[in-house]
């Protein structure tokens, strides 16, 4: 006698529980759809739910609630100048018009709060309608204990970036942890939210002061809980229904055995790319030959399912992307017992008294850009044949006051990274070259080459600290130049990057609609792909912070929209 769980019936089967995949549910279910999320691993959110949690979205709601109104015609210039080739009006003016749109009705409908991006520049100032801000959101910090005990389910921050599993709100609760050991304001805030993270830790097993994109998902979250859309865990999809040409229904591995899910109005692929897929990763990234040359910092769970179930219905994964991942640098920091964690370099980068250099000790890139553009530079400067390596290089007032990757700076110690030979420290520039396999000489004259200028706070070979985008990534305490200075007072530190992501932009080819798409161009009846599994509409390109969710999150709704076939000019969203 057979023990499968019968078949089970809904409208709409969402595959994966990040942003994406919970903006879909929960705004299918606000248009009257019975909806089912089925998520592999035992907790929810995904890469989401361990990002920063900013949306790229031009004419966001909170801009223009403040008095900043911008023309259309302003990010669309932008996103023409940044894309080139690879820019699509049609989609362009979708995400235009319909991200400030989801943004809206999230917060109206559904009650999620937002923070406002005001200063935070677009990534590349000399581009043709280039923004100085205004054109993200975030969410606001959430109370966790507003989901009860589902909180259990959800995915907790990355520990690499969250010490104790506390986040670390970006803007002004960081900039208080980066001066608690110097500020009396700092201190207090930092021993607040410390005292009572750690007061949740021991009444509720962990902290409850949600921030970025754990606040992010915690809010959708507790939005599908509440529109009564069914949450289902450990529940890895591993094939489509199939009637025809059109899909309709899944298989997934359940807790109870392989189950059925028949659906009505179709399913959306939302499993989060794939920068853990060793074979697509050899096939996709060049400076990955075997697929295991690229560390990326998102959830191992994310393998590329979505990719492959959407190509066993038809589906094709876009190759003409200038760039098939969002890349990073990340530095691999032992956990024991052989494993590590991948730590995604996105802030000290940019602050001063630190260089990057390759492994013939020499500068490649402004440090200070974004870690898609530094990954770029390193891909460049590396000969073919070679793995893209850097070493970041600081001396010890930049490791004390700004951290070293996971060596996080004043009061936490730093002996077990240097113990377990993550962080290199010797007492002369010399002796830390070696300690790195570099070449002492040269990496001495390359040390000494950029403090000349450093010291008037300049940066002749690569204009660091000249963009709107690297000023604000500096220290604002630091004059003429918050992104430079000298890398002088010894001991000095190293630690090694590989080359990484934050996730993957190439994916289903899909339209305006986010209708999955065949090799003719059709669309697959039945089949929708969102997020990471929905190929980037920025065509491998990286023009501001927040260019994944931002798209990702509005065709989620723009999806919603379609399998319930509403309009997206109704009044109801
Ligand atoms: C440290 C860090 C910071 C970042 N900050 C930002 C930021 O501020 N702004 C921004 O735009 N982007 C940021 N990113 C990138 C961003 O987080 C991702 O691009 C985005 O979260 C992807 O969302 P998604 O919904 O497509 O996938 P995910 O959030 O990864 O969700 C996919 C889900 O699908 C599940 N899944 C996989 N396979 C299956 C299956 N077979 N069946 C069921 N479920 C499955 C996975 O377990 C996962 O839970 C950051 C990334 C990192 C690592």
């Amino acid at each position: 006698m057979s023990h499968e769980p019968e078949a089970r019936t809904c409208d709409l089967v969402v595959v994966g529980s990040g942003a994406s995949g919970l903006t879909t549910a929960v705004t299918a279910a606000f248009l009257g759809l019975d909806v089912v999320v089925l998520e592999k691993e035992p907790q929810l959110g995904g890469t989401s739910a361990w990002s920063g949690g900013w949306m790229w979205i031009p004419r966001n709601p909170l801009a223009t609630e403040s008095g900043f109104v911008e023309d259309v015609d302003a990010p669309r210039r932008y996103l023409r100048a940044e894309l080139g080739e690879a820019y699509d009006d049609a989609l362009a003016t979708i995400f235009l018009e319909q991200g400030p749109r989801m943004v809206r009705f999230l917060r109206d409908r559904l009650g999620l709060a937002f923070i406002a991006g005001a200063g935070i520049p677009d990534f590349h100032w000399t581009s043709d309608g280039a923004g100085f801000g205004n054109r993200s959101v975030c969410s606001a910090p959430f109370d966790g204990s507003r989901l009860g005990k589902e909180i259990a389910r959800l995915k907790p921050p990355l520990d690499q970036i969250a010490p104790f599993g506390m986040g670390i709100a970006s803007g002004a609760d960081m900039a208080h942890f980066l001066n608690a050991t110097r500020k009396t304001q700092s201190f207090v805030h930092v021993a607040w939210r410390i005292l009572a993270h750690w007061r949740d830790v021991a009444l509720h097993g962990r902290g409850l002061h949600l921030v970025n994109g754990n606040a992010l998902v915690a809010q959708l979250f507790r939005a599908a809980l509440d529109s009564g859309v069914t949450l289902e865990t450990e529940s890895p999809v591993c094939d489509l229904l199939m009637e025809g040409r059109a899909v309709t229904g899944v298989v997934a591995d359940t807790p109870g055995g392989r189950r059925s899910y028949r659906a009505r109005r179709g399913v959306v692929l939302a499993a989060g790319g794939f920068p853990h897929d060793t074979g697509r990763k050899a096939r996709m990234f060049a400076h990955a030959p075997t697929g295991r040359e690229h560390w990326s910092a998102a959830p191992r769970a994310n393998t590329g399912d979505g990719l492959r179930l959407g190509e066993t219905a038809g589906g094709e994964v876009r190759a003409d992307l200038s760039n098939a991942g969002a890349w990073a640098p990340v530095s691999l920091a032992p956990k024991g017992g052989g494993d590590f964690g991948t730590f995604p370099h996105l802030v000290e980068r940019a602050k001063p008294g630190l260089i990057m250099v390759t492994n013939k000790s020499a500068r490649f890139a402004n440090e200070a850009d974004s870690y898609h553009d530094l990954m770029q530079a390193l891909f460049a400067a590396t000969p073919p044949g070679e793995k893209p390596e850097a070493w970041m290089i600081c001396d010890h007032p930049f490791q004390r006051r700004y951290g070293l990757g996971r060596a996080r700076p004043r009061p936490y110690p730093i002996r077990n990274w240097i113990a377990n030979g993550y962080l290199k420290r010797a007492a002369r520039i010399e002796d830390l070259a070696r300690a790195c396999g570099l070449d002492p000489v040269r990496l001495s004259q390359t040390v000494a080459d950029y403090n000349r200028d450093a010291v008037q706070g300049r940066d002749p070979q690569f204009g660091r600290g000249e963009s709107a985008y690297n000023k604000v990534q500096g220290d604002p305490e630091t004059s003429p130049n918050p992104c430079v200075g000298p890398v002088a007072t010894g001991p000095f530190y190293a630690v090694k990057v590989v080359a990484g992501s934050l996730g993957t932009f190439a994916g289903l080819w899909t339209d305006g609609h986010a209708r999955v798409l065949d090799a003719d161009r059709a669309p697959i009846p039945g089949l929708f792909a969102v997020g990471n599994d929905m190929s980037s509409m920025m065509g491998g390109r990286y023009p501001a912070g927040g260019i994944t969710l931002g798209p990702g999150m509005t065709f989620a709704y723009v999806a919603a929209h379609s399998a319930s076939g509403v309009p997206l000019d109704n009044n109801k969203t």
